[in-house]
This record gives structure tokens, C-alpha cells and sequence, in this order.
């Protein structure tokens, strides 16, 4: 439990897209334990958006459609945020796919490069208001056997991040991003043909950390510190939430 003095959000209002599911959806729940006044997530998955909002509480929680590949729509769903809730202070901006290829450089399918881009870069892009978390990957940072489009999209993201937070640091505003390596949600289930039981057996020895299985809580967490007052001097920063991802690492020669 969270009692009322180690709330860390105490009062504030946040924006979390691809909230209807995994990685976002546990971040809602922790955000509204930590008090946050009002968690709106932003998903295309209505029933399930609805059903993460009632479990919260609707006085806490609100789920909007949005699709975030949409400038206008983020427009919208931002400003009608602010005008309902008086203020904007987190946008956790999550939402992303995969490609349905999985592919190497010399099997890159353009338009599905293009789907990837649209979702995992050019609308982080779109979602950069208040304090800003994106998700990233540790995918972001080094190079994959498989999935291109998705690391090149995720690279992007990270300079949009460092960008974003060199040119915001001026208004207050800290961009930072999180980047898990994989962790069974219905996205890595989806994308591997796995249960959430198997993720977690083939991401488990990619990790120096042993007889710890990641959780989207774990993600949860880290994305509630970068939110909270607790990183006030925290900007530009890539979180990992690895458990030191053996690719991460300098392999011995
Ligand atoms: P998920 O599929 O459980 O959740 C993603 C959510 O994003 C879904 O609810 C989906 O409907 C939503 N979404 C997708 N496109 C959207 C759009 N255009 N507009 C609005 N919402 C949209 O997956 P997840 O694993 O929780 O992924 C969340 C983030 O974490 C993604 O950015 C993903 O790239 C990243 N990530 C995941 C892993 C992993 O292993 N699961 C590892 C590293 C990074």
C-alpha cells in the first residue's frame, strides 16, 4: 500500500498513451497510488482503455480515444485535457508497435518501416508536452539481429529525447525516456508467438540480474521517479530497465 505520506504524485495530471495495455496500463495504476488527480489515457483499444479507467476509477482515471499517429487528435485530446483538469504536468508518451515483419536490414518492407516510424518516432514527437517520459528500448542504443524498422524508430526517439530535453530545459520542462529490454506484455507476446510465461523464460538470461523475473512493474517504477519530483534535476536522461542487458555490455574480445 502507499500510504499518503510516499505518494509521489500528489494533485498532478497526467497524459499516458498506449495506456489500454502492458507497459502504459501498469503505469496508470501505479500513477493513480501515487495520487495523481486524474490519469488520462490516451489508446485506440477502447474496451480495453475503458476497462483499465473503471478498474482505476472514474474519478481518477479517464480513458480517451486517440489515435497518437494523429497531430490533430493529440491537439485535441492535450488541449481538452488541460481544459478539464487545469493542468498538464506528465505525458508519458508509450504508445508503439511492431511491425508484423520481422526483418533484417535486407528484408526492410518500406511502408512498414514507414507504420513504425509514424507510431514509435514521429508521434513521440507529437506527444512532447509537460514533463515528458517516451518510451524507448534498449533497442534504442544498440543494434538488433532482427525487427530494423522498429531500432531504427527507437534510435530516432532517443535524439528526439536528447534534443527535445537540451531546447525544453529553458521552460523547466525534463524529457527523458525509459528503455526495457523485453518484458513480457501483449506487444512482446504478440511479436514472439509466446505466452507471457515463455517471455519471461527468454528474457530472463539476458539479464546479469538472476532469480528476478521483469515485470511492467518494474518500468512502472522507473517511469514514477522520472515523473516525480524526485528527478527534479533528472533531463536528457536514457533509464534503463535492464537488469544489465547482456547486449548492453562490453562483450570480452
Ligand atoms: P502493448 O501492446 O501492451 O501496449 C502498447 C499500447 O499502445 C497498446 O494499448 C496499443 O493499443 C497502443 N497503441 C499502439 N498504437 C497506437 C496509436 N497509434 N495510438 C494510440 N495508442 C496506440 O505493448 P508494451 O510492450 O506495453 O509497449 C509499450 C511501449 O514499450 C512501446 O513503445 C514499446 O515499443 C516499448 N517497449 C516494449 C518492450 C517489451 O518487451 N514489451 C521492450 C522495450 C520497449
Amino acid at each position: 500500500m502507499t500510504d499518503s505520506s510516499n505518494k509521489k504524485l500528489q494533485g498532478k495530471v497526467a497524459i499516458i498513451t498506449g495506456g489500454a495495455s502492458g507497459i502504459g496500463e501498469a503505469t496508470a495504476h501505479l500513477f493513480a497510488q501515487h495520487g495523481a488527480r486524474m490519469v488520462v489515457i490516451a489508446d485506440i483499444q477502447d474496451e480495453l482503455g475503458h476497462q483499465v479507467a473503471i478498474s482505476i476509477g472514474i474519478d481518477k482515471c479517464q480513458y480517451v480515444h486517440c489515435d497518437v499517429s494523429d497531430e490533430d487528435k493529440v491537439k485535441n485530446m492535450v488541449e481538452s485535457t488541460v481544459q478539464k483538469h487545469g493542468q498538464l504536468d506528465i505525458m508519458f508518451s508509450n504508445a508503439g508497435i511492431v511491425s508484423g515483419s520481422n526483418q533484417t536490414i535486407l528484408e526492410l518492407d518500406l511502408s512498414g518501416f514507414d507504420k513504425v516510424i509514424k507510431t514509435n518516432a514521429r508521434c513521440m514527437a507529437l506527444c512532447v508536452k509537460g514533463s515528458i517520459i517516451c518510451t524507448g528500448s534498449v533497442a534504442a542504443s544498440q543494434g538488433t539481429q532482427l525487427l530494423t524498422d522498429y531500432c531504427m524508430a527507437k534510435h530516432a526517439m532517443l535524439g528526439l529525447v536528447r534534443s527535445a530535453s537540451v531546447q525544453l530545459g529553458q521552460h523547466g520542462i525534463r524529457v527523458n525516456c525509459v528503455s526495457p529490454s523485453m518484458v513480457a506484455t501483449p506487444m512482446s507476446c504478440d511479436a514472439l508467438g509466446m505466452d507471457a510465461e515463455q517471455v519471461e523464460k527468454i528474457s530472463e538470461p539476458t539479464s546479469s540480474l538472476k532469480g528476478v523475473v521483469f515485470n511492467v512493474r518494474d518500468v512502472a517504477n522507473a517511469v514514477l521517479f522520472l515523473s516525480s519530483d524526485n528527478s527534479g534535476f533528472v533531463t536528457g536522461l536514457d533509464l534503463k530497465v535492464d537488469g544489465s542487458h547482456l547486449e548492453s555490455r562490453h562483450k570480452p574480445q
